[in-house]
């Protein structure tokens, strides 16, 4: 197997004094309309706004001297690159990013503000793991992909981890799916913390590869989705997160933009906290499922709350 609990504990090790423990959250008027109990594990608290710092602190740590030297390369849409720059500066390491043209300000601003070394790419013509491959050949840089990476899958475990730690076993839980790091982690954690939690990935609508995936048991590959989940705009599963997901994901469910916006809303007017749209799949999930759970005690993961403010005032004001 490619990660165990053992890699998800010795990931909260590394972790620890570093990442922040993040807090779980609760509200009760969420919990008397939904009929159900509720508890949100918030990683847009987390270092950077958004879980991937787990992963990316991970996987940086555990590299050579001599890899740490020569640096890191990766791409992404946003959360990974400004996680890998903030690991990276944390460890000393020289950080490569490649990140779209169209990616939020915010998400590059934030990334270069860490150190990272920007390369732009279009994300509709140009292929961002050719152009890392590429970088990572000719510099000698080392290649941590923002998802299907041992080392990142163990990292991104500790979220669930530490949930399941604060609050104990759960009925079911929903956590966002892009390319499955988060996912797949959680489910590590979950096989050992929680053995009878349903396992739920939601990912957008529009992007529905995962669920298409695990319905024909190989890794189906789409078109970068619209949607304004950025955070999940992923064109296909990885091989080691697809093993994982496979083996102990119980179902995978979808949430439309227009779902996404009503739970960010929610987020805000419950909870007081700024959810990006990519981090409200899980509980757009959850609230739609909410009448088959009726009286059970559901686990949310709230992925990142990286959100230009005017894009968030402009979704919340559509
Ligand atoms: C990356 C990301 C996801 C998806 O994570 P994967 O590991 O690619 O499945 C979900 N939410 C946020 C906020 C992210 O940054």
């Amino acid at each position: 197997m490619v990660v165990g609990f053992e890699d998800v504990f010795a990931a909260a090790e590394r972790l620890e004094g570093v990442a922040h423990r993040t807090p779980v959250l609760r509200s009760r008027l969420i919990d008397e309309q939904l009929g159900i109990e509720v508890v949100f594990k918030a990683e847009n608290f987390q270092r950077m706004g958004a879980f991937k710092f787990r992963g990316a602190f991970n996987a940086v740590s555990k590299l050579s001297e001599e890899q740490r030297r020569a640096g890191v390369v990766t791409y992404s849409s946003g959360n990974h690159a400004q996680a890998i720059s903030l690991a990276a500066q944390l460890l000393g390491v020289p950080a490569t990013i490649v990140m779209p043209h169209d990616a939020p300000a915010s998400k590059v601003s934030a990334t270069s503000g860490y150190g990272g070394k920007i390369v732009r790419y279009d994300r509709y013509s140009e292929d961002r793991e050719e152009i890392g491959h590429a970088l990572a050949r000719e510099e000698g840089l080392t290649l941590i992909p923002p998802y299907d990476h041992p080392d990142v899958i163990a990292g991104q475990g500790t979220a669930a981890k530490e949930l399941f730690e604060d609050v104990g076993e759960l009925d079911a839980l929903f956590v966002p799916l892009g390319g499955g790091g988060l996912l797949s982690g959680t489910a590590v954690a979950t096989r050992a913390s929680s053995p009878g939690c349903l396992l739920n990935g939601v990912e957008p609508e529009a992007g529905d590869d995962g669920l298409r995936s695990l319905r024909c048991g190989e890794i189906v590959h789409i078109d970068t989705p619209r949607t304004i989940a950025d955070g999940a705009q992923t064109q296909h599963l990885g091989t080691h997160t697809f093993e994982i997901i496979r083996r102990d994901v119980d179902d995978i469910r979808t949430a439309s933009d227009a779902q996404l916006v009503e739970a960010m809303r929610l987020f805000a007017t419950y909870l007081k906290i700024v959810v990006e749209p990519t981090g409200c799949l899980g509980f757009a999930a959850a609230r739609a499922a909410a009448p088959d759970f009726q009286g059970k005690r559901i686990g949310v993961i709230i992925s990142g709350g990286n959100v230009d403010l005017e894009r968030y005032a402009s979704l919340l004001g559509s």
